[in-house]
């Protein structure tokens, strides 16, 4: 029989998607993510800097739709078509496309699932103020708050984070999760004071830049602003991934100030977010994963491959397979 009472771990495309199908039927859910808002690598950063609000699209950077579901999706968050008619981008930032997706979803916001116990037919969840985790801080000691019973339990996050959180309450199925490997990615931040002399969208092989794009240039954005994401590459990103973010902002703009022919005006806001799990190198190369014994699934991009669109279908088959439980 199918499960009644769901957990979804990871309100990113996956989990939304998941909840969105799952919702239509006799079921209870919770949904939880350790974000301030859902999304995950949908993501638009907003800042204030020199008086003005800034927001960048630091995570995916347009969208492309193969299948059906995923085109509806896209219509449905009124994203628009960006740099070309064959990508699509949210409106007015790319954070809108999951938003749109959550509509009318309550998701229990900043709350990081350190461990599943029980057992099948009533697990628990353990989760802890995510605002208190903090790399380079120590671990929190307070007790972590309990949530459940639940009959299943969703994991809607990348797959090593996915994978750790199975390996006490299934290792067989984290053992499974080990095959998935991800491209890391640095993205930069740049506000600059006047426009530059480059094009919209620029796509590098090599080097240190792997992509770069004027976000402001998108469809709904201040085209006042002259706001860039540079991306190092994944080779690069991968070389330099421990360094400070400071080190790794001033590296890649060094290169972009190179591939602009040797000079840039001084941006009045940088700043570098490092992505450990960007992009999926090498998928699971199964649709998803359920454990209709214990209850147990977990879904992602990382299930097909590399691009948002992945993470709907790998929720859509996860959803299909909880059903036929
Ligand atoms: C820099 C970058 C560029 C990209 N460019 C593109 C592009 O141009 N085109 C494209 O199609 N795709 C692109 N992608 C990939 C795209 O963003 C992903 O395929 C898609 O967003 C994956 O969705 P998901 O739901 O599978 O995972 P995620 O978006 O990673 O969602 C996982 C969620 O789980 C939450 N979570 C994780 N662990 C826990 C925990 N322990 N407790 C609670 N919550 C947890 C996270 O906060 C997150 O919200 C890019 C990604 C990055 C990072």
């Amino acid at each position: 029989m199918p499960p009644k009472d769901i957990a979804i771990v990871g309100a990113g495309l996956a989990g939304l998607a998941c909840a969105k199908t799952l919702a239509a039927y006799d079921v209870r859910l919770r949904l939880f993510d350790k974000g301030r808002s859902p999304g995950g690598r949908m993501a638009t950063r907003r800042v204030e800097a020199e008086g003005q609000v800034l927001n960048f699209d630091h995570g995916a950077q347009y969208l492309t739709a193969h299948g059906a579901a995923f085109a509806a999706a896209l219509d449905a968050a009124h994203a628009q078509e960006w740099p070309d008619a064959g990508r699509r981008v949210g409106v007015p930032r790319m954070s809108s496309v999951p938003r749109a997706l959550a509509e009318g979803m309550d998701i229990d916001l900043q709350r990081q699932v350190t461990q599943i116990t029980g057992g099948p037919g009533a697990w628990y969840l353990h989760h802890l103020d995510a605002r208190l985790i903090r790399p380079g801080r120590p671990f929190p000691t307070q007790a972590p708050e309990r949530e459940g019973p639940f009959d299943a339990v969703v994991l809607a996050m990348p797959a090593p984070q996915a994978g750790a959180l199975l390996a006490g309450p299934a290792p067989h199925l984290a053992a499974v999760l080990e095959v998935v490997r991800f491209e890391p990615c640095w993205a930069l931040m740049l506000a600059f004071p006047q426009r530059l002399d480059l094009p919209d969208a620029i796509r590098l092989e090599s080097g240190p830049i792997g992509w770069a794009a004027r976000d402001s240039s998108k469809p709904g954005r201040d085209a006042n602003q002259e706001l860039w994401v540079v991306q190092g590459g994944p080779a690069w990103s991968r070389e330099h991934l421990e360094l400070e973010a400071e080190q790794a902002g001033t590296l890649l703009l060094e290169a972009f100030a190179r591939h602009a022919g040797g000079s840039l005006p001084a941006p009045f806001y940088k700043a570098a977010h490092r992505w450990r799990h960007a992009l999926v190198e090498v998928p699971l190369g199964a649709p998803c994963l359920w454990d209709a014994s214990l209850g147990l699934g977990a879904t992602g991009d990382w299930c097909i491959g590399a691009r948002a669109e992945a993470a709907v279908d790998s929720a859509a088959a996860l959803v299909a397979a909880i059903r036929s439980s």
